[in-house]
């Protein structure tokens, strides 16, 4: 017998429908390239989008059509999220900081009919509008004014205020359609291989919205002020900005600068309560605030993932500035959100210490995510939060498949995704992510934790940044080198003492190497695979050295 209640389509129009009708004078503040921040709210930005949603079908936009976006996070490329995906189109983010070469990859896998695209990507576009073959028009975020003038872009040039205000009026109804329908896409950063196509769903973004809100999750409200520093173009900013839709919060959109003062300002200015972006953004918030003194005064939580967080940033966060630190992990794969870090009942009572230490795991599976760990023959390990091993994850929001792959090796039959990271799980279902598969130390047999040993070394007043990669050993086939980026002057025995005693004996790198900084990749993440190209005989050329002295 099927239920009697409305069977409704879950479709992302139905958030911005809500934030209008019931958040309407609810602001939304973005900051733009020359640092003014603009104001508008709900209600304006539903007629906007729904201007945009007009034109879209005027010019010839239809359902299933994949739209490129190149773009910081602001206010027009909020409008294009929901204007692009409401008329049943495809939002298509694109990471400006790709190689050029992964970018035309994209652009073309994708088919994109149009690009939108930020001023401040001009030069860029020029440079790959030839390699392109299947945009038909670019779309400058700017009026009519703004448009460049002199350029080598062979597509046609509009300007999206133009675009806008062709339609005249905004469309009377979003339109309905099947809740299956592709709604975004967004392609993983390929660190090996080209990268590939995760197409989301209305279906899966919604019901990723509804559960990512909980308290046990982000726990975000109506009385919130929330910032994604996390950009639009990567992995849908971790689902924010649908969120802020769906509770009414106001939203502040950073824009381009991110560097500790420019995220300063913009939460301090618009009074922030609830952020989230990668580790490395609050490291130079850190160091902002250690220059100049200054206090965090509004900001209540903040969400960090993408890499491991430090323990130490979890206390600094905590001690100095009275800021909740909310561990997360998840992936373009996972829409993004898998694990969200958050304290059971019976942690209440924990001490301090021990609340920090709970608080460094990447968290337990929100309702709707499943997770398991199996060792390299696919047999299951236990949840003891000792044993660790291959990571996989499941649930309506997981990607089932590739666009324009017609096998994907890390999907199974029974809807397990194999994410390509190394965990162990405890009794409680708190999720400890020890490295990327790739980055696993394998040293006589036994593997060894890049992350834990990297989150321990950047706890050292005086390092910035560390790597811990696997060089090649004669004797045990690996074993750790760590790369160190000094922020004062530091012997190599003082960090050898520091991590004595935190790590086991045989965790101990053989070497520290000191680097002027380390290579990252287009969403933050240390690009381990160019470190150990270039330092993988590092060890095996010191012992050859002192064989022969
Ligand atoms: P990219 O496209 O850069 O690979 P993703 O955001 O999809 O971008 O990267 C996902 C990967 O980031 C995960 O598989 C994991 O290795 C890493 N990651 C994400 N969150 C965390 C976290 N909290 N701790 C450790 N690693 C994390």
């Amino acid at each position: 017998m099927r239920g009697l209640m409305s069977n409704k389509n879950l479709l992302i129009s139905s958030l911005i429908e809500h934030s209008s009708e019931y958040h309407g004078s609810t602001e939304i503040a973005h900051r733009l390239s020359n640092g003014k921040i603009e104001k508008t709210n709900y209600a304006e930005t539903n007629i906007r989008t729904k201007k945009l949603a007009k034109s879209l079908t005027n010019i010839g936009v239809n359902i299933g059509d994949t739209l490129g976006t190149i773009a910081w996070s602001n206010i027009r490329h909020l409008e294009l999220y929901y204007g692009i995906s409401g008329i049943g189109a495809v939002c298509h983010t694109i990471n400006p900081r790709l190689f050029k070469e992964q970018l035309i990859f994209i652009i073309n896998d994708a088919r994109d009919k149009l690009l939108f695209v930020d001023l401040d990507f001009l030069e860029l576009i020029s440079d790959i509008t030839n390699n392109i073959n299947c945009v038909e028009k670019i779309i400058f975020l700017c009026n009519q004014e703004e448009l460049p003038k002199q350029h080598n872009i062979k597509q046609d040039l509009i300007a999206y205020e133009d675009l806008l205000n062709q339609s005249g009026t905004p469309i009377d109804e979003w339109p309905d359609f099947d809740e299956s329908t592709a709604s975004s896409l967004c392609y993983t950063s390929g660190t090996t291989g080209n990268p590939k196509g995760v197409l989301y769903s209305h279906r899966s973004t919604m019901i990723h919205t509804l559960a990512a809100a909980n308290p046990d999750a982000l726990n975000i409200s109506s009385t919130d002020v929330i910032m994604p520093i996390a950009p639009m173009f990567h992995a849908n900013a971790w689902g924010i900005p649908y969120i802020a839709n769906m509770v009414g919060a106001k939203l502040v959109l950073p824009g381009r600068h991110l560097d500790g003062k420019s995220v300063y300002d913009i939460l301090h200015q618009e009074k922030v309560t609830f952020t989230a972006a990668v580790p490395t953004i609050w490291l130079m918030l850190f160091d902002y605030l250690d220059k100049t003194k200054k206090k965090i005064e509004f900001l209540q939580r903040c969400v960090i993932g993408g890499s491991a967080c430090p323990k130490f940033m979890i206390e600094e966060f905590h001690k100095k500035y009275n800021v909740e630190v909310i561990h997360a992990w998840g992936m373009t794969e996972t829409s993004p959100l898998g694990t969200v870090n958050r304290p059971l009942h019976k942690h209440l009572s924990f001490s301090q210490e021990k609340k920090y230490d709970l608080a460094t795991k990447q968290g337990r599976p929100i309702y709707g995510v499943k997770i398991k760990i199996t060792n390299d023959n696919g047999d299951l390990l236990p949840h003891d939060g000792k044993a660790f091993g291959n990571l996989w994850v499941k649930g309506p929001w997981i990607c089932s498949g590739y666009l324009n792959v017609s096998h994907s090796d890390t999907h199974d039959n029974n809807g397990w995704f194999l994410t390509g990271d190394v965990a162990s799980i405890d009794e409680d279902g708190f999720m400890l992510i020890t490295d990327r598969v790739k980055d696993v130390i394998k040293s006589g047999g036994e593997w060894i934790s890049s992350i834990q040993v990297e989150n321990i070394a950047v706890g050292h007043e005086k390092i910035l940044e560390a790597a811990v990669i696997g060089a090649k050993h004669k004797k045990w086939d690996e074993r750790p080198l760590l790369l160190v980026v000094k922020g004062e002057n530091i012997e190599k025995s003082e960090i050898f003492d520091f991590l004595e005693n935190k790590i086991a004996k045989w965790w101990m790198p053989d070497d520290i190497v000191f680097i002027e900084k380390l290579p990252h990749t287009a969403t933050g993440k240390i690009r381990k695979v160019e470190l150990k190209k270039k330092y993988e005989n590092y060890l095996i050329n010191l012992h050859t050295k002192s064989d022969e002295s």
